[in-house]
């Protein structure tokens, strides 16, 4: 049986902007979003004769409903072959956090199947099918730091962020990406981020000035609705990072520190209290062969 064993980084965003309404009623964005270094772990193995998926989390759903899933059989769909096919998702990114982790299984399971199958799909062919699975998909699958407009699947590259240290916080309890949408258009005067000036900062190479232009439009909607994600904020800041900010629609908090030995000490103090507390780095890469 030919198998193959991938790792699925998880996203954070920098900067998150909601710029208006798509013709199709979608929330249009605009965000800066990173790679970090916490992976799902994906195996595949072409055998059987079904889209067998097994998860270490039993709340995971594992049929259609799951990414992963969803990524095989529209890959068998997308080549014009049907094989079965075993599909083993060891979760490590929280789930319902904000972090893309069911986006990184999709593309997970593209990079994988792409692979084992000699690589029939073009890049440009693999971009249009994450973008099928769904719209972070394709940041995950190529990673690194980019800029994403539409609804998050029109990207372009922007420079590396400057190596520094990420310690995230997800409380108990997630948000429904649709809920967090549907509460926000009940907002009004909400701050933009100023993402220009983040990406200048990027491209100078400087941390400090990027960490004080990152933002994420929905903050102060998501605290109304799961106050805890505020708490989580402050208990960061009391470890004087460059930057907490909350990811995607919530409701992980990630911190970012310039000195390693605080970003450990935080995390240390973090991990010993909350359940799900990780620190990694930003990363250049999207999905990669473990
Ligand atoms: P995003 O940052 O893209 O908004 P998220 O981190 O908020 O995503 P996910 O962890 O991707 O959210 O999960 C959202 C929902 O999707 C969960 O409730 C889960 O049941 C479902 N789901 C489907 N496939 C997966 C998967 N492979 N891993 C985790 N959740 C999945």
């Amino acid at each position: 049986m030919k198998e193959i064993s991938v790792l699925c980084p998880a996203k954070i965003n920098l900067t998150l902007d909601v710029l208006g309404l798509t013709d199709g009623g979608y929330h249009e964005i605009k965000s800066i979003m990173q790679t970090v270094s916490l992976y799902d772990e994906i195996s595949v193995a072409i055998g059987g004769n079904k889209i067998d998926l097994h998860t270490n989390l039993p709340y995971v759903p594992r049929d259609e409903r799951n990414t992963a899933y969803k990524a095989a059989k529209l890959f068998f769909e997308t080549v014009g072959a049907t094989y079965g096919v075993r599909i083993n998702v060891k979760k490590v990114i929280p789930v319902a956090a904000g972090m893309a982790g069911g986006s990184a299984d999709g593309a997970g399971v593209v990079f994988a199947l792409n692979m084992l199958f000699g690589c029939p799909l073009s890049n440009l062919e693999i971009t249009e099918l994450c973008k099928k699975i769904g719209a972070d998909v394709p940041f995950c699958y190529f990673g690194g730091t980019a800029l994403a407009g539409g609804i998050g699947e029109k990207l372009s590259a922007l420079p590396s962020m400057p190596d520094c240290s990420v310690v995230t916080v997800k409380p108990r309890g997630g948000l429904s990406a649709g809920e967090v949408y549907k509460t926000f258009d009940t907002f009004s005067d909400l701050s933009h981020p100023d993402s220009e000036k983040a990406i200048a900062a990027l491209c100078r190479r400087d941390l400090h000035s990027l960490c004080e232009s990152m933002e994420n439009i929905f903050e102060p909607v998501c605290f109304s609705m799961l106050p805890v994600i505020k708490s989580v904020k402050d208990e960061l800041l009391r470890f004087s990072p460059l930057k907490a900010l909350m990811s995607g629609s919530g409701s992980s908090v990630f911190a970012i520190f310039d000195d390693a030995d605080a970003a450990s000490r935080c995390h240390r103090e973090l991990a010993s209290r909350f359940d799900c507390c990780f620190i990694a780095k930003p990363t250049d890469k999207g999905v990669i062969i473990k």
